[in-house]
């Protein structure tokens, strides 16, 4: 049987996540999950599916100890319903304790890497990117926010750890990429790692949330935080990964690089309803055979979108998926209300984050401040 391929740059989506475990090592959530007490819906609804030393986190959260949570964007366009899912987690994580501090890189070195745009295309769409999360809830009193181009430590400890690689080492974790690529993902281990420099409280416990296909990035980072711990008595970053949402057009997950497959912050109402009502979905050819042989949920970009966002609560998502394996629920009628959740949700995100402009820019102010006074 071929490998699951996991590619932090690419389209394809996870297939069997079980084979994860056995095949990269990540673990299951298992006991981890009754330690919460108010788990995330993404928790309770086995979204957020494996895990590297989460322990680290909640200890820390019991135990009232400073712990971060690093996550970033790379800034080339709008937030979409599969980068929301890591701010929901990030802002989650940062809840459950006052003794949290976010780090949010925007990956604007990637971006020119990867997607060739200038650092002032991508400054303008960051700001948006940053309203965006504050709109999804982040609190700006516990979280800093950097351009991956201005910060000296993350560049200086890439450049380190640059040494510590071989092309045949990143080639054996990536594939063969571009070499602006594996740059980019030395940077991205500077950006998890740096949090746990002396001038931010020294070593800690760093979680990072994440999409199952970022995975190659969480084992780089933690095989160089092993080798440097002398050096800098780097801890390990502890990860928590979420399913990858499929994309509308049923064989993707959801990603800017097919326009077709996602649903944007920024899509207009009629735009985002003719994405849901022309979606793929796990339905059946005829209503006959939905009705004897129900639908199929776990193909379907419509269950996910119920699932992943827009349910009212676990309870909704269990009927819905009850109604549609039974074959009670019809796609026709499932979409219509997907839809109806899905309008909602963008015209209250957009009102809330149209006035956190002014507060985006602010964090960023704030952010550069408090990294100028520490160091750089
Ligand atoms: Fe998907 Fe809904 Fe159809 Fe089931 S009934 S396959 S969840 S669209």
């Amino acid at each position: 049987m071929e490998k699951e391929r996991l590619d932090p740059w690419g389209t394809t989506a996870v297939k069997d996540y079980t084979r994860l475990q056995t095949e990269f090592g990540i673990e299951p959530m298992g006991q981890l999950l009754s330690r919460f007490k108010h788990p995330s819906p993404h928790l309770s609804r086995g979204i957020d599916f494996g895990q590297r030393d989460l322990s680290r986190i909640i200890d820390a959260v019991d135990n009232n100890k400073p712990y971060a949570v690093m996550s970033g964007i790379k800034p080339t366009g709008d937030v979409h319903l599969g980068t929301k899912m890591t701010a929901d987690d990030m802002v989650y994580f940062q809840s459950l304790s006052k003794k949290s501090m976010v780090y949010y890189a925007i990956a604007d070195i990637e971006a020119y890497s990867d997607n060739g745009l200038t650092f002032a295309q991508t400054s303008k769409i960051a700001l948006k990117n940053v309203a965006d999360i504050l709109a999804l809830g982040l609190d700006p009193d516990r979280a800093v926010i950097y351009f991956q181009s201005e910060e000296v430590r993350v560049m200086r400890l890439a450049t380190i750890f640059s040494r510590g690689v071989t092309n045949n080492m990143l080639k054996a974790v990536y594939g063969d990429r571009p070499i602006g690529l594996y740059i980019a993902a030395l940077i991205q281990a500077g950006d998890i790692l740096m949090p746990q420099f002396p001038e931010f409280g020294g070593p800690k416990p760093v979680l990072v949330p994440v999409g199952a296909d970022q995975d190659p990035h969480i084992r780089l980072t933690r095989d160089l935080a092993a080798k440097y711990h002398s050096e800098f008595g780097f801890i390990p970053p502890s990860a928590i990964y979420h399913r990858l949402m499929l994309g509308l057009t049923g064989n993707v997950k959801m990603s800017k690089r097919s326009e077709d497959s996602l649903i944007t912050l920024e899509d207009s109402i009629a735009s985002a309803s003719r994405k849901v009502l022309s979606a793929f979905t796990g339905g059946r050819d005829t209503v006959e055979e939905q009705r004897r042989l129900g639908g199929r949920p776990d193909i379907c970009p419509i269950y996910d979108l119920y699932a992943f966002h827009f349910a009212r609560n676990d309870e909704h998502v269990m009927t819905v998926r009850h109604e549609c394996l039974e074959g009670i629920r019809l796609c026709g009628e499932c979409k219509q209300e997907a839809n109806g959740l899905v309008k909602g949700f963008l015209e209250e995100h957009r009102r809330r984050r149209d006035a956190m402009m002014e507060d985006a820019k602010e964090l960023i102010a704030k952010s550069r401040d408090y990294l100028g006074g520490r160091g750089k």
